[in-house]
């Protein structure tokens, strides 16, 4: 039996949301198949109040063995690093993120907030927003570049906005059943079995991308979404077509463009005006090319692909 305690700091739960649609495993699975005892949730935690209290007390002081602790959502430090704007049972959240990665085995941090401090530490960062062990892509974070868990390793970090519930309990699992030491992580300290590859493959446009016919408009079925709206699956870590979104679709199967929610620099440009659902380019070329093309060489790949684009790549060919 693992204990695992999952805690919120600054988040829109939607990576609670995300995790109770969970399908495989489902949150279920994890309890009645996979032996994990889920301590305390946001959402589905009984205890209130002194029991509550009592029983993060007990995890801290050693009492109740503390397995996997998740943690969702940012560590807000404000005002003046006090943290009082997110007090929780009876202190500063903060303090008790900084108790209970002290005596945790594992220690998960679920979604963009929790992993590298996502929207709410896009600056100015009025909350004084910080990830478990990143702000964006520096590490160090609010647990600092030294934090080991119990088990030797540093935070897990699933990304994304929110996670996909299947990474979330397909790494609860792993870290449950003691295979932790399969899961190995890139320099993001992201698990490389979703993050390794890219938004892009598995798209079914990338017919369309090789021939570089474009969508102009949300939810066109014909057409790759990279060289008018914006799409940044070409340069991002995940395996949203791969591992479906509800088993059955991804952002950019139904039309509309990957926004790069698993990289450190999500929200990119902070939001600003014209840089969203927009392919920034100079001279023709897009800024931000697929990882690893040079300019030159996207250059010369676009022009020969553009003139030897076959016809039906300007039709609409899903009747
Ligand atoms: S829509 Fe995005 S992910 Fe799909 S092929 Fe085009 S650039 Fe790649
Ligand atoms: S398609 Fe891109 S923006 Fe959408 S969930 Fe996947 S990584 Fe995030």
């Amino acid at each position: 039996m693992a204990n695992l305690l999952w805690l919120q700091g600054g988040a829109c739960s939607g990576n609670t949301m995300s995790f109770l649609n969970a399908e495989s495993p489902s949150a279920c699975d994890l309890v009645t198949d996979f032996g994990i005892n889920i301590l305390w949730h946001p959402s589905l935690g009984m205890e209130l109040g002194d029991g509550l209290q009592e029983l993060l007390n007990d995890l801290v002081s050693g009492r109740k063995k503390l397995d996997i602790f998740v943690f969702e959502g940012t560590v807000i430090n404000a005002p003046d690093g006090t943290g009082t704007w997110n007090r929780f049972a009876g202190k500063p959240m903060k303090e008790w993120v900084q108790k209970l990665a002290a005596v945790a085995h594992y220690v998960v941090a679920i979604g963009d907030c929790a992993t590298w401090g996502g929207i709410p530490a896009m600056a100015p960062n009025p909350t004084e927003s910080q990830g478990l062990q990143f702000l964006k892509k520096a590490n160090g974070g609010f647990l600092g570049s030294s934090y080991r868990s119990g088990s030797g390793l540093p935070v897990i970090n699933i990304p994304g906005c929110p996670a996909h519930p299947d990474w979330v309990t397909q790494i609860l699992v792993a870290v449950a059943e003691g295979r932790a030491g399969d899961i190995t992580l890139d320099e993001l300290q992201r698990p490389k079995t979703f993050f390794q590859s890219f938004t892009q493959i598995g798209c079914t446009r990338n017919m369309f991308y090789a021939y570089k016919t474009s969508a102009t408009q949300f939810g066109q079925r014909r057409g790759c979404l990279f060289f008018d709206l914006g799409c940044r699956g070409p340069m991002t870590h995940s395996p949203c077509n791969r591992i479906l979104w509800n088993n059955q679709t991804s952002k950019t199967r139904a039309g509309m463009p990957c926004i790069g929610c698993t990289e450190p620099e999500f929200p990119f440009y902070d939001l600003a005006p014209g840089t969203v659902f927009k392919t920034s380019t100079f001279l023709g070329v897009p800024k931000d090319l697929p990882t690893g093309v040079e300019q030159m060489g996207y250059v010369k790949l676009g022009q020969a692909a553009k003139a030897n684009a076959p016809a039906w790549t300007e039709e609409d060919i899903f009747v």
